[in-house]
């Protein structure tokens, strides 16, 4: 598969955190697993993956383009199940979101390509 470059999303989310952003590769805490390319913006620990900053893969980058989360289903890690977050409504920005499982995930400063130079930690 050819990699991929994404760049920032820089939007009213981004500059209400100060508009800066780093790339964060996800992995399941468990079995060391790829999740998803994620974009952070703004300080602080991370709580919620909105949709609309998840970049890949494709199938959890399409969750933004739902109207509803009513259909979409918890995330787990696709190898080992492991529960990484619920789906929710942010509601200070009527934004949709997985609220994380603490402890379930691992993030590693990345720089924005997909697929990962590596597919488990
Ligand atoms: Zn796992």
């Amino acid at each position: 598969m050819a990699k991929v470059k994404f760049k920032f999303k820089r939007d009213k989310y981004r500059k209400a955190r100060g508009g800066y952003s780093k790339f964060l590769d996800i992995y399941c805490s468990n079995c060391k697993q790829y999740l998803l390319l994620y974009q952070k913006d703004g300080p602080g620990p991370l709580k919620r993956l909105y949709f609309d900053r998840i970049f890949a893969p494709k199938y959890l980058a399409d969750l933004q383009n739902l109207n509803s989360i009513k259909e979409i289903k918890r995330l787990e890690c696709h190898r080992c199940q492991q529960f990484i977050g619920m789906p929710i409504i942010y509601q200070k920005e009527n934004r949709k979101s997985f609220h994380l499982e603490q402890g379930a995930f691992i993030k590693k400063v990345g720089k924005g390509v997909y697929p990962p130079e590596n597919a488990s930690l």
